[in-house]
């Protein structure tokens, strides 16, 4: 418990309406987007500026507060819950869009943006930020940075990691630093690449300078319809292999097809293995010759069917009901573990058929959908934590997956990060001199080691 005194000091910083103690309060940020991870912290804290921030990292810093940064908290890993209790520190009143630069094709943001209300403004000037989680009408660019969030779009547009061009962040210690130097590269250590998808452990962003592009003249939705999901996965790397590189490609098994057609009667094809949704962008000839170079590819390689989405409602439509998957995924079962996995783009067929054939072995029900477009796929099994013998295999299985997936040369998280929920599996597939090197980063950044504790390193 955090002393009363320490309480009081954090009020005369925030004045007291921007700090928090009832119960709601505390139960409302014990926990994160998805996980079953629980924990109340002592105090939430809503700053509105680095040098409140500075301020209390200084107090939390000579008391060993443990300090837990957070934005929307749709974590899928863990990493905004408490887990060593003492202060959410909630960046969501700081959400002004500071500057943009056309010219430069940039924009300064503070933390607790949310990435569709970015997407708003820079849209009425002909720009967007292009990484983008499914998450984006509630997570904040400072938690985006902190996962190096990626989305559909990465297959050709990359994660956050490739539009951050520069960093304010503030030190456990109270120091505010600036990382990066916009657009011309960085002398010595790129630090602020230490920071993307470092969960929050190292320090808190407080300010991000942004790459923006300006949004493609003309967009078209291809939908394939496949009779095995594992020749979908396949046909991904055909597309790519023929010089196309579509704005997204996003795969969708059987269950969740008809899952989608239950809640939304989007018209998908309930009998199909699996579809992958297309979405190509650029000028407007661009647009028109890649949609008919996915038709001929998609046909040629056993595609059954290949629908180009007529208007843009169309493909609204589509993409409606992609985003609509993890809603669809987490309402369908008492717990579901959601994971996202990455391997390479070819092995993408080899990881299917091996989590149909761990469903098998132990019986239980493997939902696959994800960004296959960059081999990030998000295996997911329904369970129930209160029924032990079928979470016990359940958990066995995403053991298996993870295994499978470094195997194949991919990694056990491609955007949702360690957090609370991966930690035991990361020593799998990193040598443990980088292990070590690692750890000692977080040492360097964090001495007393209150920077979200308990994440990432158990
Ligand atoms: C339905 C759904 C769909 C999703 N789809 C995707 C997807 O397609 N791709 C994807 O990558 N993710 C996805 N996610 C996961 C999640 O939304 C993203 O990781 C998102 O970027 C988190 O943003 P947030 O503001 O909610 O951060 P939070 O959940 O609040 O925090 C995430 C982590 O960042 C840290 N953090 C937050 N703010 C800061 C800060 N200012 N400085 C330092 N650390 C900070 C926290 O401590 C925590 O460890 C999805 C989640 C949901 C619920």
């Amino acid at each position: 418990m955090i002393k009363e005194s320490v309480i009081s000091e954090l009020s005369s910083i925030l004045s007291n309406k921007r700090i928090g103690t009832s119960r709601e309060m505390l139960k409302a940020y014990s926990y994160d987007g998805t996980t079953n991870w629980i924990s109340e912290p002592d105090v939430v804290v809503f700053p509105s500026t680095a040098e409140e921030i500075s301020a209390i990292m200084k107090i939390a810093n000579t008391e060993r507060i443990p300090v837990t940064p957070r934005g929307a908290g749709t974590c899928l890993s863990g990493g905004p819950v408490p887990i060593k209790h003492g202060i959410i520190l909630c960046t969501i009143n700081m959400k002004d869009i500071l500057d943009i630069k056309k010219e430069d094709w940039t924009v300064t943001v503070e933390p607790g943006v949310v990435l569709m209300d970015l997407n708003t403004v820079l849209g009425r000037d002909g720009f967007f930020f292009p990484p983008d989680p499914q998450s984006f009408l509630s997570a904040t660019i400072g938690g985006m940075i902190a996962e190096n969030a990626g989305g559909p779009a990465c297959l050709k547009y990359g994660v956050t990691r490739q539009y951050v061009l520069g960093l304010q962040v503030v030190l456990p210690t109270g120091e505010i630093i600036h990382l990066g130097k916009k657009n011309y590269g960085t002398p010595g250590y790129n630090l602020a690449d230490i920071i993307i998808g470092s969960e929050g452990t190292l320090g808190i962003v407080t300010k991000a300078e942004l790459k923006i592009l300006p949004v493609p003249q003309a967009r078209k939705t291809i939908l394939g319809v496949y009779d095995d999901v594992a020749l979908a996965g396949e046909n991904v790397y055909r597309i790519l292999e023929n010089g196309i590189i579509p704005g997204k490609i996003e795969l969708l098994d059987n269950w969740v097809i008809n899952k989608f057609e239950d809640m939304m009667h989007i018209g998908l094809p309930r009998q199909a293995d699996a579809v992958l949704l297309f979405e190509v962008d650029g000028t407007p000839e661009a647009v028109e010759t890649e949609a008919r170079g996915i038709n001929e590819i998609a046909k040629r390689y056993g595609t059954r069917e290949v629908r180009i989405a007529a208007d843009a409602d169309e493909a609204n439509k589509y993409w409606m009901g992609r985003r609509a998957g993890f809603a669809a995924v987490f309402g369908a079962a008492k717990t579901v573990m959601a994971e996202d996995v990455t391997v390479p783009r070819g092995s993408i067929p080899d990881l299917i058929q091996n989590c149909k054939e761990i469903a098998n072995r132990y019986e239980v029900e493997i939902v696959i959908l994800g960004h296959a477009g960059d081999g990030n796929l998000h295996p997911s099994i329904l369970t129930d934590a209160d029924d032990r013998q079928h979470y016990e295999r359940a958990e066995k299985a995403m053991d298996e997956i993870f295994s499978c997936a470094i195997r194949l040369g991919g990694v056990i998280s491609g955007e949702h990060g360690i957090g609370l929920e991966k930690q035991r599996y990361l020593k799998r597939g990193i040598e443990p001199a980088v292990i070590d090197i690692m750890k000692n980063i977080k040492a360097i950044f964090d001495p007393n080691n209150i920077m979200n504790p308990g994440k990432i390193w158990e």
